[in-house]
């Protein structure tokens, strides 16, 4: 039998953290082959091609310094020679990115290919709906795709510090390659078969992240931090409810739900540039450029992104934390207003 060629459609913190799982578990598992693509969007690093960086040190030193990468990772910035002969697509590039590559990539692919998205975040589609990364990834390449998502803050699983993960698969079939592809004594999976509601979680703690960052900039204690967690999780039930009907409330308690919103309110980027946003007064683009060091934030995207569903149904009061992290972002409310969002929430009636 043929063995299963693994592509990396992106190589950021959490892709290039990801690649070490994935070149290890490929050149250690007979039914993958050794060599793993890995799509790098090209720059120049010190006069040098990050690249070419890669290939000869095999460390991403803009995105993951000081970690090694498996020296069967190949990197390309060529993205149709990294998706080609691929039998499994991994996306994980910025939720921003994903329409343009996948229009890059349509009809250029295996047919018989399968995808798994790693990317956190929606896209506003030409009707006005909101659409799941994996759904826009199967409209521009027509195969099926399944996603991880869990509270994998990129350095720890690239220190190999242990952490849970959940892959959410509609079709089961998928389910063990995929298992295999990515389990490791350090990183426990989980399959759901509720990868909407996997998917929809990765999403949106990134909005409550947001608003935790916006707390540590105001001052607020872990009391407080906790409190916008636990709103947080009402409204990202609420929202499931609302949007995704038939989602499984047990789905919110995997890695993909709590999990992720813990971790993220804690260690995440979107709660650091909330926070700065709160007490330096930069825009979120300056702190991708001067504190993030070029990485893109999900948080307030998301937060526009979900507002636009919320406006177009009336329900701007039912998620009053997403509809103000939203708000704050764009500089129309100030951001102490969000202490009382949380005192008034609807939740304490
Ligand atoms: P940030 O993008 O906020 O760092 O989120 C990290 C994350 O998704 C951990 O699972």
């Amino acid at each position: 039998m043929s063995k299963v060629n693994v592509s990396i459609i992106g190589s950021g913190n959490w892709g290039s953290a990801i690649s070490k799982i994935v070149g290890i578990n490929a050149k250690r598992l007979t039914e993958f082959e050794d060599r793993v693509y890995m799509y790098v969007y090209e720059e120049i690093i010190n006069g040098k091609k990050l690249t070419e960086i890669i290939n000869e040190t095999h460390e991403n030193v803009k995105y993951l310094p000081g970690y090694k990468l498996p020296d069967n990772v190949f990197a390309t910035s060529d993205i149709v020679e990294a998706a080609k002969n691929a039998d499994i697509l991994i996306f994980v590039l910025p939720h921003q990115y994903i329409s343009h590559i996948g229009s890059q990539l349509a009809g250029l692919i295996k047919p018989t290919s399968m995808a798994l998205s790693l990317t956190k975040g929606f896209e506003i589609a030409e009707d006005g709906r909101i659409e799941l990364i994996s759904q826009v990834i199967r409209r521009h390449l027509n195969i099926p795709c399944a996603v991880l998502m869990g509270a994998n803050l990129a350095t720890e699983v690239a220190g190999e510090k242990f952490c849970e993960t959940t892959i959410g698969v509609k079709d089961s079939k998928m389910a063990p390659i995929l298992y295999n592809l990515f389990s490791t004594p350090n990183f426990r999976v989980v399959i759901s078969d509720d990868a909407d509601t996997v998917e929809m979680c990765g999403a949106l703690k990134n909005i409550v992240a947001t608003g935790a960052g916006f707390i540590d900039g105001l001052g607020y204690g872990d009391n407080t931090k906790a409190a916008v967690i636990r709103l947080g999780l009402m409204e990202m039930i609420k929202f499931g409810n609302v949007f995704y009907p038939g989602c499984q409330l047990a789905t919110f308690f995997e890695s993909c739900g709590i999990a992720d919103l813990v971790t993220t309110c804690y260690g995440g980027r979107n709660r650091k540039a909330g926070e700065v946003f709160v007490k330096q007064g930069m825009s979120f683009t300056e702190i991708e450029k001067n504190i993030l060091n070029g990485q893109n934030l999900q948080g307030p995207e998301t937060a526009a992104e979900v507002y636009h569903m919320l406006k177009t149904k009336d329900m701007e009061d039912q998620f009053p934390m997403f509809t103000a992290v939203h708000k704050i972002c764009i500089g129309e409310l100030k951001p102490d207003h969000f202490i009382e969002c949380v005192r008034e929430h609807p939740e304490h009636m």
